[in-house]
């Protein structure tokens, strides 16, 4: 049941002991009532707290009980605890009953972004931000024009886009670059155009289909260049013997584990250059599955090693990168790869949060639920911290401070 919009403009005006009146009698109508008209009768008032839940900030810090956050234009307003922080009278809140509070998750690692149907799908399962490493469907222009379009369309995830994937003549990818200066002159281009980051492919031979590759040169003009516009470099990498060029170009993140072995000496300079890995569990797996080799056992083996070491990781599973399956929504798949792997539910956490808004450049308002970033909230009705088959047990989506979604 829906409110006309009088009725819904009128409710707005009444304080929350008024409107809870008129959710009682409203509810005694025949056609009844459920707690989801409630809840998106709350998106009429740009504020409101959510009260009597378990946070889990994204920082790695501890669940802290009874949290109170308070939102207030799409931003989260203040942080506190039932003990500790006053909500004014006129404030609408939202018993969320023990449920648990977490940031919006992020998927670093996709494509097919450019899609409304798969954002929306990826928005209303938590996952409120995606990062799209590579566009082989439209042009540059047409992609980002795109991302704007949607940008502030709340029931859709949103959309960090690098555009195409830049690489040599000849190479893996499909933005070639044919020097230094050319390089220098692309990057530029593919920023002015509204690349969120850059792309790149470091890879010159995959289940023995081979390319031409970036010189370590170019690579550094690409990285020059984006930093120095503000925008991070993504490196696509399989193999370990490319970690060095990565580590040597300056790139942020490496953006698949590698299905090789990767010896502790190497992982000991990645941790050392704060380069974020991005595992995509999930696309070797697939492949294993397929084609019964051991890339997933060596690829959860590196990542154990890696977080041991301290390394930094964000979640990405490299949805439709490939022609093998992959959950498009909730990456759970990928979630309890990770937790084989040996990192912990929080560890797992932070890599779907913090971690991944700076791999997208954006942890300075998204990530973790701290006043003054953007209030995108995945609400599970039980704790992710005991069990990963908790991120499926959703109660609510919060994003850019609406409730878009509720189960
Ligand atoms: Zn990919």
């Amino acid at each position: 049941m829906s409110l006309s919009n009088t009725a819904f403009s009128q409710r707005r005006i009444l304080n929350r002991f008024q409107r809870a009146a008129v959710i009682l009698i409203l509810c005694t109508l025949p056609s009844g009532c459920s707690d989801n008209d409630y809840l998106t009768s709350i998106n009429g008032s740009s504020t409101f707290a959510l009260v009597n839940a378990y946070l889990i900030d994204g920082t790695g810090a501890g669940a802290v009980a009874n949290s109170v956050v308070i939102i207030e234009g799409g931003l989260i307003k203040s942080v506190g605890t039932g003990n500790s922080l006053h909500i004014p009278l006129s404030v609408e809140t939202i018993d969320l009953k023990g449920a648990y509070i977490l940031p919006g998750l992020m998927n670093t690692h996709v494509h097919g972004a450019y899609n409304e149907s798969n954002l929306m799908e990826w928005a209303k399962t938590g996952v409120t931000t995606v990062r799209d490493l590579g566009n082989f469907s439209t042009s540059p222009e047409q992609g980002f024009a795109f991302r704007n379009r949607v940008a502030d369309k709340n029931e859709y995830s949103r959309l960090v886009a690098a555009g195409p994937m830049v690489t040599a003549p000849g190479g893996y990818g499909n933005y070639p670059v044919t020097s230094v200066s050319d390089a220098f002159y692309k990057i530029n281009q593919l920023i002015d155009q509204g690349a969120d980051l850059i792309k790149i492919a470091i890879e010159d031979n995959l289940q023995g289909r081979t390319w031409k590759m970036l010189s370590l040169d170019e690579i550094r003009q690409i990285v020059k260049t984006a930093h120095s516009r503000n925008r991070r470099v993504a490196a696509h990498i399989s193999n370990s013997i490319h970690i060095k060029t990565a580590l040597e170009g300056g790139v942020d993140d490496v953006d698949h584990m590698t299905y090789d072995y990767v010896p502790d000496s190497v992982i000991a300079s990645m941790v050392q250059n704060n380069i974020y890995w991005i595992p995509t569990l999930e696309l070797w797996k697939g492949v294993s599955d397929r084609y019964g080799n051991n890339y997933i056992t060596i690829a959860k083996n590196n990542l154990g090693r890696f977080v041991k070491a301290g390394g930094k990781v964000a979640l990405g599973t490299d949805f439709d990168g490939y022609t093998t399956p992959f959950d498009l929504g909730m990456p759970i798949t990928e979630i309890k790869l990770m937790k084989e792997s040996g990192m912990s539910l929080m560890e797992i956490i932070t890599a779907g949060t913090l971690n991944a808004a700076y791999a997208c450049g954006m942890d300075d308002k998204l990530g973790s639920v701290v006043p003054g970033k953007i209030a995108d909230l995945l609400i599970l009705r039980s704790s992710p911290l005991e069990n990963p088959e908790a991120f499926l047990n959703i109660k609510m989506v919060i994003h850019n401070g609406q409730i878009i979604k509720t189960y």
